[in-house]
């Protein structure tokens, strides 16, 4: 379904939209897959997932960002959390994008901002700070400053892009970085990326089957694919590989019994938990990789308080809605 996946990530950059959706929160249904806009929400989150034995990883949501000030309050914004997690003693860790940061515009700055976090980060315990990877064009940006870190920061790491030909290359190129292991949100051209789920599938199996005999460090298994996450069970069973050089990774507010069945069986398991009033984009990209989670904007929408709260967002939101759904249903004829 190219054309529905195409819809969503082009409203996904909509920078008119995205500031629109930030005024009013988290709602449409984002509201159960982004764990609130406040602190004390957020530490909630977090505890309650903690007593089922999962782990953290937390998005502190926001990607437009278009000057050095937003940069800078995006970086307070990261140290607020990351004080929150340090102060409740929460099993938590950070993910970052570096756009946040102002990369964009000011690749030194996004690098200053993201040094401060990790040396931050030491003194809570060195406390993981994961760099997302965000489209193609800013993953070189990405790769240099990750370059410039690695060697006085031990609790750096990134993200592979199973959809990416390069994928390959970077898996060989960081053994000793703890590397989450994700098919890849975006779309990119033809020329750079895997466009078929088979050969992305392929390539995201080959990649993870390669890191798991070659990593010094953790590697996290991003995913909510049953298929590859039970191929990766029989694999590490097969070649003998400790329970403690991987996990299992999923989204927040998805596949949430499969993770809590997975964490029982005694794998270890991270939920990546965004959060606060730049929702918009983060899930865009949600709907954009399952069209089926318009379900979560639809129920949302079914109460009339949902309507007068949300206004012309949700109005638009579903009328875009509707028309994907008619684009879906076009695309499979
Ligand atoms: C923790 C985490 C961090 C991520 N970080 C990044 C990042 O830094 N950069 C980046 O580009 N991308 C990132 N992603 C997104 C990732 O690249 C994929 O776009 C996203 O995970 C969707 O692919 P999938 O592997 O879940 O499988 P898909 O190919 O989307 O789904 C495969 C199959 O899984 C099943 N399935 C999937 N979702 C559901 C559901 N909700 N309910 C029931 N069945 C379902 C269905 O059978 C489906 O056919 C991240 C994903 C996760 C989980």
């Amino acid at each position: 379904m190219p054309l529905v996946k195409d819809f969503f990530i082009g409203i996904s950059n909509n920078t008119f939209l995205n500031k629109l959706a930030k005024s009013i929160g988290p709602t449409l249904g984002a509201n159960r897959v982004v764990a609130g806009n406040t602190m004390d929400q957020l530490i909630d989150t977090i505890q309650k997932l903690n007593d089922k034995g999962i782990t953290v990883t937390v998005d502190k949501l926001g990607e437009f960002v278009e000057n050095e000030g937003e940069a800078i309050l995006a970086k307070h914004e990261i140290l607020e959390v990351m004080y929150a997690i340090n102060n409740h003693n929460v099993d938590a860790h950070m993910s970052v994008k570096l756009s946040q940061l102002g990369s964009e515009f000011d690749l030194e700055l996004a690098y200053r901002n993201l040094r401060e976090i990790l040396l931050k980060a030491n003194e809570f315990g060195n406390m993981h700070i994961n760099i997302d990877t965000e489209k193609y064009d800013s993953l070189s940006d990405i790769t240099q400053t990750v370059d410039r870190l690695k060697g006085e920061f031990k609790n750096v790491g990134t993200v592979i892009q199973a959809y990416l030909y390069k994928a390959d290359d970077l898996v060989d190129k960081y053994p000793e970085l703890r590397l989450r292991m994700v098919k890849g949100a975006y779309k990119e051209k033809e020329d750079i990326a895997y466009q078929t789920k088979e050969d992305i599938d392929r390539n995201y199996i080959h990649l993870i089957e390669k890191r798991l005999n070659n990593a010094e460090h953790v590697t996290s298994i991003a995913t909510h694919d049953d298929k590859i996450i039970n191929h990766v069970k029989q694999y590490v069973k097969d070649h003998n590989i400790e329970r403690d050089q991987f996990e299992f990774q999923m989204l927040y507010g998805f596949r949430s019994e499969l993770a809590e069945e997975i964490a029982n069986e005694g794998y270890n398991f991270c939920v990546y938990v965004p959060y606060g009033d730049d929702w918009f984009s983060y899930f865009m990209r949600r709907l954009a990789e399952r069209p089926q989670n318009l379900n979560l904007a639809f129920k949302e929408f079914v109460t009339p308080e949902s309507l007068k709260k949300t206004g012309f967002v949700a109005g638009a939101l579903v009328g875009f809605g509707v028309v994907a759904g008619l684009v879906t249903k076009f695309a499979r004829k």
